[in-house]
Parts: C-alpha cells; sequence; structure tokens
C-alpha cells in the first residue's frame, strides 16, 4: 500500500496532475518445471512479495509517456520521486514491433497488443509512472510485471472486461511479437493469477490452472532466493538453442510436444532417438538430453503437486534438488555459481534447492526449515566469498498475491 501512496506522488510531480489509480503486479518464482512451458507441459510457479507498481491515467491524443523510478537511479540519486530519468514519450500510432528501444518496449508492448487485438480505445494513450521491487534480469520475471501492471490498469480504466487469461496471453503477445523476447506465457499468468499462500499449477498447453495450498511457514519451513547477481542475457543463442532441441526431439517423435510423452514411454522414445538419423540436427545427443530432462521434469511438477497436496512438504526438497541435476546435466542450461548457490545451500542443511527461471545465471530456490534458513544463507554467503564471486542478493520469499488495484 505504501508503495502505491509512493507511486501515486511521484506520477503527480511527474506530469503536475494526479493519476486515474495505482496497479501493483509481482515478480514469480517457478518452484519446478522449467522449460516445460515451452513444451505444452506443466509449471509451479507461485507470485513474489516483490511487485512493480505503476500509476497510470489515460489520454485522448494518441501519446503513451512512459516514466520508470528505476530507470536513471544511479545518475540521478532519489528514484523514489517522479522527476527521475527521462519520460519516453510515444505516439501509440507509430508503434511496431522493434520500433522501441531500451525498458520502454515491455510498457510499449502491451499498448500495442491491446491495439492488434482491436481494442481501439488503447490507441487514446496514456500517462505512466512506475517503480518495481522487483530485481531486474534475476529470473523473477520483472518483465511480465511490468507488462501485467499495465495490462491490468488499462484494461479496468478502459472497462475491457478482459479475463485473467486473456490479460496473461496479451502480456505474453507483446513481449513475443513487439519485444521481440520468445517467453512461455507462464511468467505472466503467476503475476496474474497468483494468490497467497498457494503456488499455481499451470497446464501450458490449454492454460488450465489449480491453486496449490503451499504455505511453507505454516510448515515450519522457509523459502530463500538466492540471486546470484550472473545477469542472463535470454535472447542469446543458449536460450533459443535448447528450444530448438525440445521441437527438433518432439518432431522425431512424431509428437506435437515433448509433453506428450510420458516417464514410462522415455527410455523407448531414447531409445528410438538413438536409432534415428535426426535431419540437420548437429548434436543428436543434445536433443536427447532436452528430450530427457523435459519429460522427467514434467513428471517432477506432478509429484510435487501430489506432495503438496498431501501436507508433505519437506519431501519437495529432494524433488528441487533432483530437479536442479537435470538442469545442469542434461539441458545444460546452469552456471557455476547456481551450482555452488544449490551444493552450499544442501550441505548446510537445506531441504532442497535448485535454479529457477531460463538459467545462465539469474536465482536459485531453496527449500529449508525455519530454523536453519538463516544459516542456509550464511553458508552460500560464506561459500560465494570463497570462490571469488560477487555476494549473492539473500531475500526469504513466500507465495503472495497476483496483480491487483491498489488506490
Ligand atoms: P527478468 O524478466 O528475468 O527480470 P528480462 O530480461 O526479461 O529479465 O527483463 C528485464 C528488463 O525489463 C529490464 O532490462 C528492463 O528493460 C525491463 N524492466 C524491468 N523492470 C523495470 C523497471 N522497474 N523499470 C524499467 N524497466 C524495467
Ligand atoms: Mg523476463
Amino acid at each position: 500500500m505504501t508503495a502505491g501512496v509512493g507511486v501515486r506522488a511521484g506520477f503527480e510531480e511527474l506530469y503536475g496532475y494526479l493519476p486515474e489509480g495505482v496497479w501493483a503486479a509481482p515478480g514469480r518464482v517457478n518452484l519446478i518445471g522449467e522449460y516445460t512451458d515451452v513444451n505444452d507441459g506443466f509449471v509451479l510457479p507461485f507470485a513474489l512479495p516483490q511487485a512493480a507498481v505503476a500509476a497510470v491515467a489515460r489520454r485522448t491524443d494518441g501519446v503513451l509517456r512512459l516514466h520508470s523510478a528505476d530507470q536513471g537511479r544511479s545518475r540521478h540519486g532519489d528514484a523514489a520521486r517522479g522527476r527521475v530519468g527521462d519520460v519516453v514519450e510515444l505516439a501509440v500510432e507509430g508503434l511496431a514491433p522493434g520500433s522501441v528501444p531500451g525498458w520502454a518496449a515491455y510498457p510499449a508492448a502491451v499498448v500495442w497488443a491491446l491495439r492488434e487485438a482491436g481494442h481501439r480505445v488503447a490507441a487514446g494513450g496514456a500517462d505512466v509512472h512506475l517503480a518495481s521491487a522487483v530485481p531486474m534480469g534475476a529470473g523473477l520475471s520483472s518483465s511480465a510485471a511490468l507488462e501485467v501492471v499495465l495490462a491490468l490498469a488499462l484494461a479496468e480504466l478502459h472497462g475491457l472486461g478482459l479475463g485473467r487469461e486473456q490479460l496473461a496471453l496479451l502480456a505474453q503477445r507483446g513481449e513475443n511479437d513487439f519485444v521481440g523476447v520468445p517467453c512461455g506465457v507462464m511468467d505472466q499468468m503467476a503475476s496474474v493469477c497468483g494468490t497467497s499462500g498457494h503456488a499455481l499449477l499451470l497446464d501450458t498447453r490449454d492454460l488450465s490452472h489449480r491453486q496449490i495450498p503451499f504455505d511453507p511457514a505454516a510448515h515450519g519451513l522457509a523459502l530463500l532466493l538466492v540471486d546470484t547477481r550472473v545477469r542472463h542475457m535470454l535472447g542469446d543463442g543458449a536460450y533459443v538453442s535448447r528450444r530448438a532441441g525440445c521441437e527438433a526431439g518432439a518432431r522425431a517423435l512424431g509428437v506435437r510436444a515433448l509433453r506428450e510423452i510420458s516417464p514410462v514411454q522415455l527410455p523407448d522414445a531414447l531409445r528410438s532417438l538413438g536409432d534415428m538419423e535426426l535431419p540437420g540436427a548437429a548434436d543428436a545427443d543434445g536433443i536427447r538430453r532436452c528430450v530427457r530432462h523435459v519429460v522427467t521434469d514434467n513428471a517432477r511438477v506432478l509429484r510435487t503437486v501430489e506432495l503438496l497436496d498431501a501436507g508433505d512438504l519437506p519431501a519437495v526438497g529432494p524433488v528441487l534438488t533432483e530437479g536442479h541435476a537435470s538442469l545442469r546435466d542434461d539441458l545444460r542450461v546452469s552456471c557455476a555459481e547456481l551450482d555452488l548457490a544449490v551444493a552450499s545451500a544442501n550441505a548446510a542443511g537445506a531441504l532442497g534447492a535448485r535454479m529457477t527461471g531460463g538459467g545462465f545465471g539469474g536465482s536459485a530456490i531453496v527449500l529449508a526449515g525455519r530454523d536453519t534458513a538463516g544459516a542456509v544463507g550464511d553458508a552460500v554467503a560464506r561459500a560465494f566469498a570463497a570462490a571469488g564471486y560477487a555476494a549473492p542478493g539473500i531475500l526469504p520469499v513466500t507465495p503472495s498475491s497476483g496483480a491487483r488495484r491498489l488506490v
């Protein structure tokens, strides 16, 4: 709520009048199910307490003004106030994929996607001032938080009557087609649908979803996020090549997506890939590894849901650690810092841990007993110092609410 008041005041200072409202949309952590969303599979994210907060007012002259308190912080110092960094001013009519450089592409993408979806009112434009507590580039979906907060604000202000899935799909379309990042829909769905004390079981094939009770504190447990401070570049070749590996595997196995292969079918599937000439595949072994990761991680999501439904939260720990091994050894999207975060947390008595997000940096999630979490965090920090890595960010988190109006 206080964030809402500060952002409202920042809007007034910046634009000289009061916004029509203030909205929040959280970042997310994926508990388990990595790269499954781009294979029509299951994921199990939850919403973070950290959110993007946006103060918004509609315009009618086709001008979109965007300002983030988090841009230019180092240059100007006082980021909580409105008058920091530059206001980006755009003509809605001129919005086209690739036309907006930098951070403003994310909110502009939402206006573009609304316009493309036939919501003409969005073309009137808006004034936006925002601030976000979601760390950028840490694998916690600061980008989806930005998109979703603006999508919700504009949908409510214009009375568009969009449902939760429609909002998420709109935001995803913006990120895919306007910004040019080939993300799945998990991030946006988690930011829209998050519920405190729950994780969201999402079937990315049809977007059906179920809230799964997940309240570690009520079970004497705690969750820690370890931000390795290593910044991923999802646009770079590795993410694209893993997706391509999955698609090549699905094609070779004659299924639409790898989610259709069950763990029981996996040994046969891997054997048949071994015998096959894979046309154009530079690395048949890489494709087999992608297939094995996706099929086993999809099963780990369902196993985790079973455990959460049964209230056996401690047993989730080893499933997380198994998931990490699969991402490290099969999909090969981890990095030395993530591996150290997981190994040092587990050595210090955590119940389990894994990298979360696209990999190559970003964050790891750790499940620990409430009484050991502090020592686990200290042990991870010590291990990073001993390895000569930058100090990690260690953040206790708890499954929190999704996008909502604040003021
Ligand atoms: P992630 O979503 O994992 O945090 P991405 O690379 O997908 O990482 O998105 C990060 C980008 O989103 C930033 O580089 C920036 O362009 C934009 N962004 C996120 N939060 C903010 C913010 N508070 N202000 C301005 N831009 C932001
Ligand atoms: Mg992102």
